[in-house]
């Protein structure tokens, strides 16, 4: 039998801040996406140039990430930026201004989050893209603010990777610190029998986990064929899903990291990081469990809002509007989410307001408003809400006139009629899905459906 062999994986992830300007200049991160349209002297490193003071907004998001992962946040000790020294064409400036490498304290470490210990969390900025089919360079990235978190070799297995990542993203979405559209990109370390390799630069999870799983199996199959596994730095070729060795790793590469002089050594304080944590929601399993416990909302239902912060604080809202949501908690995880899907919006980009909702669905329990017509008037809650007290011609119909509509129906569906004399139950759905056009989806379903069978009935006789 094969002996107990111990997995190690270890993860450094980089992931785009969240912030409106580049690191050290005041270009903007996102917007034009023609190649060089977002540069200046800074960014692109022209000689002469010396950096801005760093972006504030980014050095907070990184806090916000450190505290997240229940990391130690260095406010006691100056945090140093040095320059780490690389030549590649995507570095014009020769190196990259990092908050990590020797003679620098990180912003935050000695973490753990969901099981795993965090090394550390630091502050970088990120090269500039560079084609090597085309020899050209877009610095629109170059100086974009990166934060990367390094964990310990604590996961076992690919499945343990990707659960942990997902339920990270899921985390940092509450606090709008890293970017979606520009995903993550990760280096893997992997050890089994022999030493550790490092796969580098894996730009999504499907590709972690893949070469992950590629990388465990081939190290064990080399094992089996009596062939140690030495230090070695991989990538990863996603089309035909397996690592390919770049080099043998060195002992430590040699970025001679020096302190930069044009860059001030930050010095957070801890009443700043008293208030920053202050403004942070509560996290996912937090609101979870408020969902389930106080608001009486079933788990599957409390799992879909709990995906998304606006769409729980949504809920809440709408409890304090005096709302029971619990009862009616399929207006949002049904009726809200159809009408986002169909419209392609999240709710933080269009603008619904809870208490033009917490209306609706009174009137609804009220019986002044029939649930088709509520979910019709929910369709223009996009991509603006209104209050329902505006728009008039929406109440229900008071009996005559839905006694009115159910005669002019079944005048104009006499096949309907004779099918559901003849037993066909299902023909009187016809007639009432009749009446509802005509009404304006403002006639009570139970009343309509009473009218029709008793004017039917009543013409048999
Ligand atoms: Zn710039």
């Amino acid at each position: 039998m094969e002996k107990e062999f111990p997995i190690k994986i270890g993860l450094e992830i980089h992931g785009y801040l969240n912030t409106k300007e580049k690191l050290f200049c005041m270009c903007l991160t996102s917007g034009d996406e023609k190649p060089n349209s977002r540069i200046c002297p800074i960014c692109t490193g022209q000689p002469g140039s010396k950096p801005m003071l760093p972006n504030k907004k980014a050095v907070e998001q990184v806090i916000k990430i450190a505290l997240v992962l229940g990391c130690k946040i260095n406010h006691d000790k100056g945090l140093v930026w040095n320059r780490k020294h690389y030549s590649w064409p995507d570095l014009p400036k020769g190196y990259q201004n990092t908050i990590s490498g020797a003679y620098s304290v990180p912003v935050g470490e000695k973490g753990k989050f969901q099981g795993i210990r965090i090394t550390e969390v630091h502050l970088e900025e990120d090269p500039a893209q560079w084609n090597p089919e085309t020899g050209k360079i877009n610095y629109n990235r170059s100086g974009l603010p990166l934060i990367e978190i390094v964990t310990e070799p604590e996961f076992s297995s690919e499945e343990d990777v990707v659960f942990w990542l997902r339920s990270l993203m899921h985390n940092l979405s509450y606090i709008k610190a890293i970017r979606k559209d520009l995903g993550i990109k990760a280096d893997v370390n992997v050890s089994t029998y022999g030493e550790r390799v490092e796969i580098k630069n894996l730009h999504s999870i499907t590709d972690i986990k893949k070469a992950i799983e590629y990388e465990v199996e081939r190290q064990i199959e080399n094992h089996k064929k009596g062939i140690t596994q030495t230090r070695e730095t991989l990538t990863y070729d996603s089309a035909k899903g397996r690592t390919i060795k770049m080099r043998e790793k060195e002992s430590g590469e040699d970025y001679r990291f020096i302190p930069d002089p044009d860059l001030p050594t930050i010095r957070l304080d801890e009443k700043g990081i008293k208030k920053i944590s202050a403004g942070m929601p509560e996290m996912p399993d937090v609101k979870l469990k408020k969902l389930i416990k106080t608001y009486k909302i079933d788990k599957a239902n409390a799992e879909i809002l709990a995906k998304n912060l606006e769409l729980v604080e949504f809920v809440e809202s709408l409890a304090e509007k005096g709302v029971d949501v619990s009862k009616n908690i399929s207006w949002i995880t049904i009726e809200l989410l159809r009408v986002l899907n169909y419209n392609k919006k999240a709710l933080e980009e269009v603008e619904i307001k809870p208490e033009h909702l917490a209306d609706l669905i009174k009137e609804v329990e009220k019986s002044n408003i029939t649930p088709l017509k509520a979910k019709q008037i929910m369709n223009e809650f996009i991509p603006k809400s209104f209050p329902i007290s505006k728009k008039s011609g929406i109440g229900m119909l008071p009996e005559e006139e839905v006694e009115k509509f159910c005669k002019q129906a079944i005048k104009k569906n006499p096949k309907a009629v004779k099918d559901f004399k003849s037993g066909n139950s299902t023909a009187i759905n016809f007639i009432i899905g009749e009446v509802m056009k005509l009404s304006g989806r403002r006639a009570d379903y139970r009343k309509v459906r009473n009218t029709i069978l008793t004017i039917i009935n009543k013409k048999t006789k």
